[in-house]
């Protein structure tokens, strides 16, 4: 952390401060009394994108999982468009989110995984119209008009009636972010999406994420790609053990590190 001033809304926050869409503040996780998350305080504005480096083993990972419901906080908060996950406030009162606000929230939060997770046996179209019709009840052919669209705007129109085993690797990445800019979402979560798929694959799929980056998506990306994270992010955030060793726009992260453990990082991967 480059000190004390990082962007966590604060109770001293005025009406011209932007409020983060993406907070996290002191995030603790344990895995059998192992803690993998000891404290990771981060603040991401709307249309901001930040990259999350750091060695494999680091936590972000379970990071994004905890921003997307996959694993339960230990301690500490996180909210995401003002709202906090997991837990509803209804006066000055905290609950837990039954299921259906936690079906609710985790609409609003798009993931791409390393791996694609495409369903094997429906179309690129299908694949994307899925949910929306299934789950956000839009008619049949409303997701698929706004299907066909998303395929067009990550480059892969003629192929919307492909299966996946019929796709390149790069191209199915390229469905998965499709599919979850189908659902609409608030904070898009990228959990290193190249990292599976042959070099001359990458590009494409960074190309995509430049144009919603360009477009104001707002999005969190883990990644080794060190160019898209100088070229792309608004903050680069470096994690090692847990812990968030520090963060600041890519020009300082990358060019000048503090930190001897980001210096041997971006060593092993630049
Ligand atoms: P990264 O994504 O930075 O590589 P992860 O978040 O995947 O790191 O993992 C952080 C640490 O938590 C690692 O030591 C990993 O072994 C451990 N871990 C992750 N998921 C689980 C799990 N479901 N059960 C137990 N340990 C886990
Ligand atoms: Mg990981």
């Amino acid at each position: 952390m480059t000190g004390a001033g990082q962007a966590i809304s604060t109770p001293t926050a005025t009406h011209t401060t932007v409020e983060p869409l993406l907070s996290a503040l002191k995030v603790r996780k344990s895995y059998g009394g192992v803690e993998v998350l000891k404290g990771i305080s981060l603040a991401v504005n709307p249309g901001q994108v930040m990259c999350l480096l750091g060695p494999s083993g680091s936590g972000k990972s379970t990071f994004l999982r905890c921003i997307n419901h996959l694993e339960r906080i230990d301690g500490g908060r996180i909210s995401v468009g003002g709202e906090l996950v997991g837990y509803a406030q209804r006066g000055d009162r905290i609950f837990e989110m039954n299921s259906r606000e936690v079906a609710r929230q985790r609409r609003g939060i798009g993931m791409v995984f390393q791996r694609f997770n495409l369903f094997p046996h429906m179309t690129a179209l299908e694949n994307i119209t899925a949910a929306p019709i299934g789950v956000r009840r839009i008619s049949r052919q409303r997701a698929k008009d706004r299907g066909l669209e998303l395929l067009d705007r990550v480059g892969l129109a003629s192929l919307a009636q492909s299966y996946p085993a019929q796709l390149s690797g790069g191209q199915q990445q390229r469905v998965a972010i499709a599919r979850a800019l189908a659902m609409d979402p608030q904070l898009l979560l990228f959990d290193e999406p190249t990292s599976a798929l042959d070099p001359e694959l990458v590009g494409d799929v960074l190309d995509v994420m430049r144009t919603l980056a360009a477009d104001g998506m707002t999005m969190v990306v883990v990644t080794h790609e060190i160019g898209f994270a100088r070229g792309a992010a608004d903050v680069v955030v470096f994690m090692d053990g847990g812990v968030v060793v520090e963060s600041g726009p890519p020009a300082e992260v990358l060019e000048n590190p503090q930190s001897p453990r980001t210096r041997a990082f971006l060593d092993s991967v630049m």
